[in-house]
């Protein structure tokens, strides 16, 4: 047992957690779960707001054995929950298998990444929990349930996405295909008008692409096109468009470019060129605080035109904004469930009060285009306004109370948004 984890990830989060239990096998986790009141399971403490705090005990995996098991003929991995996408990258890549997408930073664990709806980018890549194809969790009694497809109810699709709320998940199965290779390229200084009047062609040239803007006069100041060499080759001409191609490897911030995956059209396995930061890379604490925003695709040009406006606003404290797609998930809680999604990401400088003001603002701005905040980033979103953006989070508030009648797993995030 020890009390030393005191802060997420970026610093702005100090948990309130009376303490950090690191149980190392399953039975152990059964034994804590069913003897403590109220515990949250955490992750690697990549969220930025309070979702992954509790004023009762948090509850690693981080000591439980890592476990990877490929199942080459339904092609399907079971990892350790605990484990970060990079160690599960790195064991499929060096047994030939992959999965179909990542998140930016690979040091993210993968339970929590699941829990939260996290997404990587591509017109045809849903977020990351669509590849669960079963997990198994310890429910609030302390007995283990296997979930997958054959679970009554949409279980699995209420289960995707969790929130934490539905019992702490210690091994995760996750679809697999064969391993690929990806190149990337980076152009720069993509104007305005053809980021607007090219959007779809754009976003759809390549496997994954994200745009990064400032929302200032230079439009997408970096195009990433991350392009499956078993594809075709991307088709947009972004220099006849206004951009020129980068001619060296760039950052999407402002930190050494030695953190970021390999550019320049190189090809090179899956799991290090989706992420767009290096595994290899050990980031520091980072002194910056995320929003997100997953609009329907079809309101992606109106609300990036909505939200120019603000450049100014922005201009002390964005590093980089960030538009992705995601495609339509099945989980209730997924921000792009149902719906074929646009995602624009903020990364501001850690300066909680002015991010609040700005994410206010932005809130106000995206409202006319049915925004759902990310779950693991900052929002000022009421509990109202998030059941309205997530229609499913009534039954999901109610599967929540069946299967966790004591509230053992209720911290104040999900009490605000579950009651
Ligand atoms: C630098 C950086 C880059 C990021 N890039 C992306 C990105 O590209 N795309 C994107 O969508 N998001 C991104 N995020 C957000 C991030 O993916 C989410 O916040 C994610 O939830 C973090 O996972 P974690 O393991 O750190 O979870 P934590 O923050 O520790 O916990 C998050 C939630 O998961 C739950 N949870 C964790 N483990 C378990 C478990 N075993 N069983 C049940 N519930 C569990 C927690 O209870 C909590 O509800 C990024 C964040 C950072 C800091």
């Amino acid at each position: 047992m020890t009390a030393t984890m005191r802060t997420n990830w970026a610093g702005n989060v100090t948990y309130g957690a009376t303490e950090l239990l690191t149980p190392t096998s399953v039975d152990e986790v059964q034994r804590i779960v069913a003897a403590t009141p109220r515990l949250t399971a955490l992750g690697s403490k990549h969220s930025f707001n309070r979702i992954a705090d509790t004023d009762g005990a948090q509850l690693t995996l981080a000591g439980l054995p890592p476990v990877l098991d490929v199942d080459t003929d339904r092609r399907v991995v079971r990892v350790a929950a605990g484990m970060t996408h990079a160690q599960v990258a790195a064991g499929l890549e060096a047994r030939g298998w992959a999965l179909a997408n990542l998140a930016s930073l690979p040091h993210i664990s993968t339970a929590g990444a699941v829990a939260t709806g996290t997404h990587g980018s591509g017109v045809r890549n849903p977020s990351l929990a669509q590849a669960v194809v079963g997990l198994e969790v310890v429910r609030a009694s302390g007995d283990t349930a296997r979930v997958d497809a054959s679970t009554p109810d949409g279980a699995l699709d209420a289960h995707r996405v969790a929130l934490g709320a539905l019992g702490i998940v210690t091994t995760v199965e996750l679809a697999i295909e064969p391993s690929f290779e990806v190149a990337t390229t980076v152009h720069l200084d993509l104007p305005w008008d053809a980021v607007l009047g090219h959007f779809d062609a754009v976003v759809s040239d390549a496997y994954s692409v994200s745009l990064f803007t400032s929302f200032d006069d230079r439009g997408a100041r970096q195009v990433w096109v991350k392009h499956r060499t078993d594809e075709p080759a991307p088709q947009v001409d972004l220099v006849a468009l206004g951009a020129r191609p980068a001619d060296g490897p760039v950052h999407p911030g402002e930190n050494d470019t030695a953190g970021v995956t390999e550019q320049g059209g190189v090809p090179g396995p899956w799991s290090e060129r989706l992420p767009h930061f290096r595994s290899s890379f050990t980031p520091s604490t980072g002194a910056e605080i995320q929003a997100e925003y997953v609009i329907p695709a079809s309101h992606a040009i109106a609300a990036l035109e909505a939200l120019r406006p603000l450049a100014s606003v922005f201009a002390p404290l964005l590093i980089a904004a960030e538009v992705r797609t995601v495609a339509a998930d099945s989980a209730w809680l997924a921000p792009s469930s149902e719906r074929q999604s646009v995602g624009i990401h903020f990364t501001f400088r850690r300066e909680p009060e002015a991010v609040e003001a700005a994410v206010h603002r932005i809130e106000e701005t995206l409202a006319p285009f049915d925004p759902r905040p990310h779950w693991g980033k900052v929002s000022v979103a009421t509990a109202e306004r998030l059941h309205e953006a997530y229609p499913r989070l009534g039954d999901f508030a109610a599967l929540a109370r069946d299967l966790d009648p004591t509230g053992r797993f209720r911290n104040a995030f999900l009490a605000r948004i579950l009651s």
